[in-house]
């Protein structure tokens, strides 16, 4: 556990951070009530995490996220090049119990951690990564293929740090992030994320925050990183900014269920509150609205043009 001073810190510019997430508007689009399907359920409201119970106002746009892949609609797209992703691992800091999921954080004040290639034109930072899951091993994951389920999905957040100076201003613009999503299916355990593991019952209560160094965010992409998906979507927290260019991966990563039931193990409450365990921290599925899914790699049912 890092010292009170040592934690506050973070914590500070993270208050600050989500104050900018909420206060900033720089599109004037109309805003609706929350249009969730599930938001018509009163009983299903009251299960839902406070961050989406209402009123809660959500952009007006037509590029929300998260969405289902429908892969004979997804466009082969040969200019999709491979991605670069270089990743320095004691350039990680800490891990933070946000009440909503953990995140995982990197020092982001300079180009040590970059991802290029792939759909991007210019260079982008991780800041930070973390997980949605659900309650149990038939979902969790934001993302569908072909409507198909995975118990959870990583998200591996970068900014574009050639047009920004901040993640702050990057993260309301178009084209500001670049966001990795790689689903996690249930199997043999996971070597590389066991380090995290490990550390996250020292983190299990809302607002916790530890230091976390050396760890490599590259060990939790899959061996095969140049066939994915990718469209423009938004962040599935609030502000749900339209400002992301998703880069889903194809292929999976397998976790074993009991390193997924660390992740249920913690919670979504502080310390004086009830317990509520973290889980089904997931935002539902978003209309395509005309949208165009491209995919690196020819699928198999469609020849390329
Ligand atoms: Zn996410």
């Amino acid at each position: 556990m890092v010292s009170f001073s040592a934690a506050v810190r973070p914590v500070v510019s993270h208050f600050q951070r989500q104050l900018v997430r909420h206060t900033r508007s720089p599109r004037m689009t109309p805003v609706r009530r929350c249009n969730l399907t599930a938001c018509s359920s009163k009983y299903v409201l009251s299960q839902m995490h406070p961050m989406w119970q209402g009123p809660l106002v959500v952009p007006g746009g037509d590029r929300q996220s998260p969405i289902d892949i429908a892969v004979r609609k997804t466009v082969f797209d040969s200019e999709l090049k491979p991605l670069v992703a270089t990743y320095d691992p004691q350039t990680c800091q800490q891990i933070w119990n946000n009440g909503y999921s953990f995140l995982v954080e990197y020092d982001d004040t300079t180009d040590k951690n970059t991802l290029k290639g792939g759909p991007l034109k210019d260079k982008f930072r991780l800041c930070q990564f973390h997980f949605h899951w659900g309650e149990s091993n038939d979902w969790g994951s934001e993302h569908t293929v072909d409507r198909r389920l995975f118990p959870a999905e990583l998200h591996l957040v970068h900014w574009n740090s050639d047009r920004y100076t901040l993640f702050e201003e990057a993260v309301m613009e178009e084209n500001g992030l670049a966001v990795i999503g790689v689903f996690l299916k249930v199997g043999k355990r996971h070597e590389g994320l066991q380090k995290l593991v490990d550390a996250l019952p020292a983190i299990r209560h809302k607002d916790s925050i530890v230091e976390f160094n050396r760890f490599d965010p590259g060990c939790l992409l899959p061996a095969n990183i140049d066939d994915y998906w990718t469209y423009h979507g938004s962040l599935t927290t609030p502000p749900l900014t339209e400002s992301v260019s998703w880069i889903v991966m194809k292929q999976h990563i397998e976790v074993s269920h009991d390193q997924l039931a660390v992740f249920r193990s913690l919670l979504f409450t502080s310390a004086e509150e009830v317990q509520k365990s973290m889980v089904n921290n997931f935002r539902v599925q978003q209309p395509l609205r005309g949208r165009t899914v491209r995919s690196s790699f020819t699928p198999f049912l469609q020849e390329a043009p």
